[in-house]
């Protein structure tokens, strides 16, 4: 259930009903909404109605919770969220580009790829240090000497990091070295890990999993929420369909969908949906008139020498005639994008 308290409630009337709500077995968090406190409360505990918050002073009114996702849920939040990433605003009128390679390879690639994506107009940089791969054969990245190679990118370029982990031992030191946690898509429902990337209070990128429903991949979240870190961008990624010609299926539906389910911002990948670089730009294009709010791109200045995901990899000048081409879709649902130099210009790479 939620509390709403009236827009005049003091602060202590808003403790006496979490003190309150404590008392009969819930966990309250607390949401500034706008003008007013909302208090969501969550826990096993039944709720019976009248429940008798509804005559705490400041109260003004208690409500259940349909969904089975509480925290998550747009019943408790009506606007948007915006996660901020320092001065980067995930879910205001800017989409906001994530890009780089899949795998931190060596530091020599993953500079060059940092200068390059950051001249094309991206706010954080990607790049994998743990990698999930099928194959317990294939490269399964740098570890830590990767996550410093990130770190020195970060010094150097001023750009704010993502990076995955992949089990709950790793949290704290892949937090040290990141503005963004990933969560992959084989670990969305790996709930240990989900509550410890909860308690690092930071921003936590979960993507959707292989075959998840949007109800499940958003209890996914709530275990997130439920730590008291509302930082939860979302990412789809796309999902497992009868589908051969592409690697996966960006789901488009589930972007607004999600979006009118949450209040919690949702991004786009077109590489690991699609599994090819042509289709980026086409699918980037269609998750921001749906409503994205923003992207996360693969991209490789040797694409086809990449450790990891060189197919569907963009080569730099063909990242930032991307980002070109998102403009006018962005200004027709009211958004803008933030674009750098035109790197086939230049001459690319
Ligand atoms: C990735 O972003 O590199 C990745 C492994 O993605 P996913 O978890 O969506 O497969
Ligand atoms: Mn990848």
């Amino acid at each position: 259930m939620i509390v709403v308290m009236q827009t005049a409630a003091e602060k202590e009337q808003v403790e006496g009903v979490e003190t309150k709500l404590a008392g009969m077995g819930f966990a309250p968090h607390r949401i500034q909404g706008t003008g007013r406190v909302v208090i969501g409360a969550v826990g096993e505990s039944k709720i019976v109605f009248p429940t008798g918050l509804e005559v705490l002073p400041g109260v003004e009114k208690v409500v259940p919770i349909s969904a089975p996702y509480k925290l998550v849920s747009r019943e408790v939040k009506e606007n948007g969220s915006i996660v901020k990433i320092g001065d980067i605003r995930i879910g205001g009128d800017e989409i906001v580009v994530m890009a780089g390679p899949c795998a931190v390879e060596s530091e020599e690639q993953l500079m060059t790829i940092a200068g390059l994506v950051k001249a094309a107009g991206a706010q954080v940089l990607r790049g994998g240090a743990y990698k999930p791969r099928s194959s317990p054969y294939s490269f399964q990245g740098l570890e830590l000497d990767g996550l410093k190679m990130l770190n020195r990118a970060r010094e150097e370029t001023g750009l704010k990091i993502v990076t995955e982990v992949l089990n709950p031992q790793e949290v704290e030191l892949v937090a040290d070295y990141t503005d963004v946690i990933q969560i992959g898509a084989r670990n969305m429902q790996n709930f240990s890990l989900l509550r410890e990337v909860g308690r690092t209070g930071m921003p936590v990128m979960l993507k959707r999993g292989l075959a998840a429903t949007l109800e499940e991949w958003l209890m996914a979240a709530e275990y997130i929420l439920a730590e008291d870190n509302f930082q939860v961008i979302l990412c789809e990624r796309g999902i497992r369909t009868f589908e051969t010609s592409t690697r996966s299926t960006l789901d488009i539906s589930a972007i607004p969908q999600a979006k009118s389910m949450t209040h919690l911002p949702v991004i786009a990948d077109p590489c690991h949906s699609s599994g090819t670089w042509r289709l980026a730009s086409p699918l980037s294009r269609a998750a921001i008139a749906a409503g994205a709010d923003g992207l996360l791109i693969e991209v490789h200045h040797q694409p086809s020498e990449a450790l990891c995901d060189g197919p569907q990899s963009l080569a730099p000048e063909k990242f930032s005639r991307l980002l070109f081409s998102l403009q006018p879709v962005a200004e027709a649902v009211g958004r803008r994008v933030c674009t750098g130099e035109d790197l086939s210009m230049t001459g690319g790479v």
